[in-house]
């Protein structure tokens, strides 16, 4: 009991900075200012940031890291990914993985996805879908999350639901006598549609997922059409479930037959919404919902579409660039997705889609803040994540070079913390 006293009273008696970690930034960007805020240093206790100190407020005791010459920035968030998958331009590579890959297997390769998008700097991803790996992603969050194995903070929407009959593997594509494996959960109704929202949710999905359209075609005016794979009410039986359920929901939707249906319905976000135009923009901003634009994977998968016959995805992917200036102008709040899994984990950083959105029009500056603190807003997150300022995870990411300047050294992180740890250095 003396003993206790003893290193009580030295405990006390330290000061504030001795169990802390103080990181040195050469430049900090935070997520939240529109402006870098120089040479700071970062005070990170536990899990969390305690606060942000100039330089010469360091004490010569402190442990530091010394990033004193690298930008430092809030951890990155990714909006859209798939760990469970490995890339698929085709439907045999998609089929592959659901035919010749057992679940388990799949999570392997999964825990090997999870590790990159660290590395890469993701230290939250948001997974939409396991593409018929049923609940892995819940597996593969509880086992980061127990320190089993490394990777992201995970959002996760389990099965994803389309309705019958809509999603691959297609019925049609195999003989007939055969029951295919699908990529997602089927519904046939509201009744059904709300059961399997209760199902995920009660498996533990984060997110519940649909695929709000399909079948994608050029109108005679220029723009797009599809064709919604639900009725207003199995739509309408998803979204009450969902948001009743303080759930989020999330909709693939490719061109405004969608978007529009989809947003009208309650969807928080919008996936890739490549065609969308001027109305869905209009509805993007009076709901408040997020687009996620997803245009590494559209640039990955449309040429290699296309020379196998179908076009829609390039004339889409190509008529999108001056609807995202648009839509910029218009204040529609576009959060950074890549659909990492839709195209190979290990051919193509995720930090990509970071060139796309400068070259579409937005600062490098606003990109940065798509993945982090307008990700974070998504993800209903602000304050905890995607911002370095008191109080939030300490998730801390640091580059060499200025993103400011050139936007390509985000493909290249050099330091990774995660909840205080440090994941890569
Ligand atoms: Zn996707």
């Amino acid at each position: 009991m003396k003993n206790l006293f003893f290193v009580l009273l030295i405990t006390l008696s330290l000061p504030i900075f001795s169990q802390s970690t103080i990181i040195k930034c050469g430049n900090l960007i935070d997520g939240k200012s529109n402006q870098p805020l120089g040479k700071k240093a970062i005070v990170v206790e536990g899990k969390l940031i305690k606060e942000i100190i100039d330089w010469d407020k360091i004490p010569a005791s402190a442990t530091v890291i010394d990033l004193s010459t690298k930008t430092v920035m809030p951890g990155l968030i990714d909006c859209h990914t798939h760990v469970l998958l490995q890339g698929d331009i085709t439907s045999e590579e998609y089929d592959a993985q659901l035919l010749k890959e057992s679940i388990p297997y799949r999570t392997l390769r999964a825990s090997v996805a999870c590790k990159i998008a660290l590395m890469n700097g993701f230290t939250t991803i948001r997974d939409v879908e396991t593409e018929g790996a049923m609940y892995a992603d819940v597996d593969l969050k509880k086992a980061i999350n127990n320190g089993v194995i490394s990777g992201p903070r995970m959002y996760v929407a389990t099965r994803a639901i389309n309705t019958y009959g809509h999603y691959g593997i297609g019925n049609g594509e195999y003989s007939w006598e055969l029951h295919m494996p699908k990529g997602i959960q089927e519904v046939n109704g509201a009744d059904e549609a709300r059961k399997a929202v209760r199902e995920q949710i009660s498996y533990g999905a984060d997110w519940i997922k649909i695929y709000a359209d399909r079948s994608y075609y050029k109108k005679s005016d220029g723009g797009f059409g599809s064709i919604p794979n639900f009725t207003q009410e199995e739509i309408t039986a998803v979204a009450d479930e969902t948001i009743k359920s303080r759930k989020m929901l999330a909709a693939h939707a490719m061109t405004p037959d969608g978007i529009l249906y989809a947003l009208k319905a309650g969807a928080r976000t919008i996936e890739h919404g490549t065609a969308l135009n001027e109305e869905c923009m209009d509805l993007f901003v009076s709901k408040g919902a997020f687009w996620v634009p997803t245009l590494t994977v559209l640039d990955y998968v449309a040429e290699e579409r296309a020379k196998l016959g179908s076009t829609s995805y390039l004339e889409m992917f190509q008529g999108v660039k001056p609807q995202f200036k648009k839509a910029l102008q218009k204040g529609v709040k576009i959060a950074f997705g890549t659909d990492a899994g839709g195209f190979d984990w290990q051919k193509i950083p995720q930090a990509r889609e970071f060139s796309f959105y400068v070259n579409y029009g937005m600062t490098p500056m606003q990109t940065i803040q798509s993945a982090t603190t307008v990700a974070a807003d998504l993800l209903d997150k602000r304050g905890q994540l995607g911002e370095i300022s008191k109080g939030a995870f300490a998730d801390i990411i640091a580059v060499d070079g200025d993103p400011l300047q050139k936007i390509e050294v985000m493909e290249k992180v050099v330091f990774v913390m995660k909840d205080g740890k440090i994941e890569k250095q």
